[in-house]
């Protein structure tokens, strides 16, 4: 059975699409969306021959050699600009995907959507997608075995930069405290691309959760780094006690 994770990224190919799942490792997605009727061909992209075989096998067992060529190379580099419609990078450091991206820029001539579920540093995947007019329509935020997931989708549209004005405006969210007393915080851009623009707003108990140890994790940061003489350090110390700060009022608005 497909993991959660693989499932809920299948879930955002659209139906008739041409696949290229990137760092594809054993092929488990493509062959998922092929067998499901998801999409009418795959590449599945692998820069190590491990996995590359790995992948090679798994799309020979499910006697789909046909519809998935099974590709060595780096990132986007297995492509031809206009071969595939959506692209598919997941379980990788945001910085990685980041890097695919824009290495393989040109590649990306033709595609509508991209899905990408990067296992850290989505903060630098939203970033890239507002600054290169990649519209981010839809998040995902999910548990599993004990992680917590991010799933973004993007989709390539002629106005992708007005609607990601929209969404990146800024948002206000209202906290009622037990003496319902009402307090207003605002969510600036830096704030929703660190968080989420979707995720933040639909507040899910497991987003809450992420953060609340995220806050754990960046107080433990500002106690050890706040004691030194450093300036640097000092520096480093201020910027978290900012970014604890905007978690804190966030999750107090979820509450
Ligand atoms: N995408 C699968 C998933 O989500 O379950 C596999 C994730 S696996 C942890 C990451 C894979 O990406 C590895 O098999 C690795 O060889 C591959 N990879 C890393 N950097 C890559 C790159 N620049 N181009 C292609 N594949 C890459």
């Amino acid at each position: 059975k497909l993991s959660t994770r693989l499932t809920k990224i299948a879930e955002q190919i659209p139906t008739g699409s041409r696949l290229a799942d990137i760092g594809s490792d054993h092929a488990l997605l493509p062959v998922f969306a092929m067998r499901k009727g998801i999409i009418t061909e795959a590449i599945a992209g692998e820069v190590n021959v491990g996995p590359r075989d790995a992948a090679q096998r798994q799309v020979n067992e499910a006697g789909l050699k046909e519809k998935i060529n099974v590709r060595l190379g780096n990132g986007l580099a297995v492509i031809e600009p206009g071969e595939v419609d959506v692209v598919t990078i997941a379980g990788m450091g945001g910085v990685l995907i980041v890097s695919i991206l824009s290495e393989g820029i040109d590649k990306l001539a033709g595609v509508q959507r991209l899905v990408l579920q990067p296992n850290v540093g989505e903060e630098n995947v939203r970033r890239w997608l507002l600054e290169h007019d990649w519209f981010l329509s839809h998040e995902q935020i999910l548990e599993e075995d004990g992680r917590i997931y991010e799933i973004l989708t993007a989709d390539h549209l002629p106005d992708a930069s007005t609607q990601n004005q929209q969404l990146y405006a800024g948002i206000t969210l209202t906290a009622r405290s037990t003496d319902h007393q009402v307090n207003d915080y605002h969510v600036d851009q830096d704030s929703l691309l660190r968080f989420g623009p979707y995720l933040i707003q639909e507040g899910s108990t497991i987003f809450q959760y992420k953060w609340s140890q995220e806050i754990n994790k960046l107080e433990k940061v500002a106690a050890s780094t706040g004691k030194s003489e450093n300036e640097e350090a000092q520096a480093k110390s201020a910027a978290f006690r900012q970014q604890l700060q905007t978690v804190k009022e966030v999750l107090v608005c979820l509450q």
